[in-house]
């Protein structure tokens, strides 16, 4: 018997595959311990979507490697994928057992990690070969009350700043009896709520046989399972159908809640980064998402500081996001990826510029985070409790329109559906109180 301890960076993809390994690593007979504990195999599932996330990487590596002396050291993941000979190469990895193991080879992980041998062994096919995703059952996610379901891997999109369509290839989808056995098992385990999750979920289907897309694969799941919730991860806009929409609006365990990238209200940046939509496409898109479905929760994304974001292309970006109706924006700092068109763009921006104009996006989603928040007050909404309380030690959970809410509880209510009464706003929550007998479990 093994002890593993696993790293996760990024995204809930990768998340989801760190869940995968989890689960095999254990159906093995293995023992995942926590970090401060003596282990024999780490795994550093890593990212690499913005240099920071690759610089946190190696630190993981380097920082494994000291701490762990005598464990094998398996690196995967994105920063895997793209720096597989860099890594290789580091001082500190030679005369050490270290796997390093490319995104398209993550089901082969749980074998080669526990395999007995001390020289480097790298598993790296060339991403953009890759046709089929890689199968990965899960059992069951380590203390979290919602489980990622991946359906979809890989991006066609090559928006000019994303390296990802670089470290995960061409979009792949999971064959649709795994999807629906996937969200079996996850209800079997006790979960009441899925999020499907994907690189770009809008894709789902196009690489299948027969006329499968998100709308199709979501009204299976919803019918399936009715007892649990589903959450849709992230959609790009375009991908956004009547359809869609109507299989969010007729089914009621389809979570009334969207997160969509926009990246920039200023026309001419997006064309730049070679999304195919215009800022007016966009507002129309959320006009027929609040039509639709009543109360939508909508989640923006924005790159601030692109090259070539000037203050007034910046003022275009903040005064039609304060014009939007939406809930609450994902602001990142763009991030230079080299391989990546926009990379060698001319007019990058300074970090203390691009640094304040993330800062004044962030206190625009708290306002209209605050005032969506608000709206709700006095209503009472169905809520899934989380398995962890907050810091002053009150329950929490998130409503179907995700929105976070604290109030007092017994434990036995963790994990259950409920519905709550939404009463006063706190900082970053609402509070309310239990409707009492309305809780399952
Ligand atoms: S849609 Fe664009 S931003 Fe999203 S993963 Fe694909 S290339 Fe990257």
């Amino acid at each position: 018997m093994k002890r593993i301890r696993i790293h996760t960076f990024g995204c809930k993809v990768n998340q989801f595959e760190s869940a995968s390994f989890h689960s095999g690593f254990e159906s093995l007979g293995h023992d995942i311990v926590s970090s401060d504990m003596e282990t024999d195999v780490v795994v550093i599932n890593t990212c690499s979507v913005t240099a920071k996330a690759g610089v946190q990487s190696r630190q993981a590596v380097r920082k494994a490697l000291r701490n762990n002396p005598h464990a094998k050291i398996v690196i995967t993941g994105c920063y895997s994928q793209m720096a597989a000979e860099e890594l290789a190469a580091m001082d500190e990895l030679q005369n050490r057992a270290v796997a390093i193991i490319g995104n398209s080879d993550k089901h082969l992980l749980v074998e080669t990690a526990l395999q007995d041998n001390s020289e480097l062994t790298l598993l790296h096919t060339p991403i953009d070969s890759v046709k089929e995703i890689s199968h990965l059952p899960i059992r069951h996610f380590s203390n979290r009350t919602r489980a990622y379901l991946r359906i979809q891997d890989g991006c066609n999109a090559f928006c000019t700043y994303c390296i990802v369509p670089f470290t995960r290839g061409r979009s792949r989808s999971l064959a649709v009896a795994d999807v629906l056995q996937q969200a079996k098992i996850f209800a079997e385990e006790g979960y009441k709520e899925i999020v499907i999750t994907g690189i770009h979920v809008g894709y789902y289907g196009a690489d299948l046989d027969g006329n499968e897309d998100i709308s199709t694969i979501m009204e299976k799941l919803c019918r399936m399972t009715p007892s649990i919730r589903y959450r849709l991860s992230s959609i790009e806009p375009l991908e956004i159908s009547g359809k869609l929409l109507e299989v969010m609006a007729q089914n009621n365990n389809f979570m009334p809640h969207l997160h969509i990238p926009l990246q920039s209200g200023a026309d001419d940046i997006l064309l730049r980064m070679n999304r195919r939509y215009t800022t007016g496409r966009f507002a129309e898109i959320l006009d027929a998402c609040r039509s639709k479905i009543e109360d939508i929760a909508i989640g923006i994304d924005i790159l601030a500081g692109f090259p070539g974001e000037t203050e007034d292309l910046f003022s275009q970006t903040y005064s039609f996001l304060k014009e939007l109706d939406f809930t609450y924006l994902h602001v990142f700092p763009y991030s230079r990826r080299p391989g990546t068109p926009a990379a060698d763009f001319s007019n990058q921006i300074a970090k203390d510029i691009k640094d304040a104009r993330v800062a004044k996006l962030r206190r625009l989603s708290d306002d209209k985070k605050n005032s969506y928040y608000r709206r709700f007050l006095g209503s009472s909404r169905p809520l899934l409790v989380e398995n962890s309380r907050d810091n002053t030690g009150r329950l929490k959970g998130f409503t179907d329109n995700y929105i976070p809410v604290v109030f007092e509880g017994e434990d036995i209510l963790k994990n259950s559906l409920l519905q709550v009464k939404l009463e006063t706003a706190e900082h970053t929550a609402l509070h309310g109180t239990i409707i009492p007998d309305t809780y399952e479990r």
